[in-house]
């Protein structure tokens, strides 16, 4: 009875359904006009190991288990379209915390033009939320994988890196050091990642020829997306977008800014590859600020080059000479 009530009151904080939407919560299954091409991911975040309660408020657990799906969608160029949310709900826990969970996820899928269009609630042994969304095209040229870079292109990424590392830091650490206002702002970033999506669209539609979101950090993203393609991805370290905050939090831990940069993960900003003369098109249609990292080579891997990369090295993981 508990488990209705609360399914009742979670479908109340879900607002009205996108137009596409033609059955959804509250029937056997959800029924959506789909457009030509469906592109689906899913992800799980679980309590203790995506997040922890004694510094994400259920509102900001819901938010990042639906960021971290729709990351995906805008790594891919799609559209947002419908989310399907499975909440696992240790016993005993607070009903007015999972509505706070609902209203979290709510809040980012009207945010980006997302339906909740389903979902249960289970008992379980911890917190888990998972989350499956669909996103839409019309053409499978407007979608990018991440195989498509070529040598001769550049390589780009959106908005700025760092701050969602050093928004862990500042939580776990509490640097006496930091100004409270920069951690707390960055503290913001690692709570509240924004999925791409707008710009995940212009820049699929501007020709980017592969791209992935940032969710493990640029140092294993950027491998995942040279293996992909076949090719070697060279990255300037002079250029890299050092998110604000990042240096005062390294400074205050003794840490390298660049390598909170380089290594840190969950930023979920889009690194992608395009002709250069396509950059301009893409930087002026992605609605955010675009940084030109590098150039894509013949062969295989990451390399870094530029002011001390050298000291990065350890971060490109192992690969053959
Ligand atoms: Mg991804």
């Amino acid at each position: 009875v508990g488990e209705l009530r609360l399914i009742e009151a979670i479908r109340a904080t879900l607002g009205a359904p996108g137009e596409r939407v033609v059955r959804w919560s509250g029937d056997d299954a959800a029924v959506v006009r789909a457009r030509p091409f469906a592109v689906t991911s899913i992800d799980t975040v679980a309590d203790g190991v995506h997040f922890d309660l004694t510094t994400h408020s259920p509102a900001d657990v819901g938010h990042k288990a639906l960021a971290t799906a729709l990351s995906d969608l805008a790594a891919m160029g799609a559209d947002p379209g419908e989310a399907y949310v499975s909440l696992a709900l240790p016993e005993g826990f607070d009903e007015a915390a999972a509505l706070e969970i609902a209203h979290g996820i709510a809040a980012l899928a009207a945010a980006t033009g997302t339906t909740v269009a389903g979902g249960d609630v289970i008992a379980a042994g911890s917190l888990v939320i998972a989350i499956s969304v669909t996103g839409w095209a019309d053409a499978e040229e407007r979608l990018v994988a991440r195989e498509g870079a070529a040598p001769g292109e550049v390589i780009g990424v959106t908005g700025a890196l760092g701050a969602s590392s050093a928004g862990l830091l500042a939580l776990h650490e509490r640097p006496a050091g930091l100004e409270p206002a920069i951690a707390a702002a960055l503290a913001a970033r690692h709570r509240r990642p924004a999925p791409r999506l707008s710009a995940g669209h212009a820049l699929a539609t501007a020709g980017a020829t592969a791209m992935i979101d940032l969710s493990d950090g640029l140092a294993t993203d950027a491998r995942h997306l040279a293996r992909a393609s076949g090719v070697r991805l060279e990255v300037d370290t002079g250029t890299l977008p050092i998110a604000p905050g990042v240096a005062e939090l390294a400074n205050a831990t003794n840490r390298d800014a660049r390598t909170l940069a380089v290594a840190g993960g969950e930023d979920y900003e889009l690194l992608f590859t395009i002709p250069a003369d396509r950059w301009e098109t893409a930087a002026s249609a992605a609605g955010i600020p675009l940084t030109r990292l590098g150039r894509v080579l013949e062969g295989d891997g990451l390399a870094f080059t530029g002011p001390d990369a050298a000291d990065l090295d350890p971060l490109r993981g192992y690969e053959h000479a």
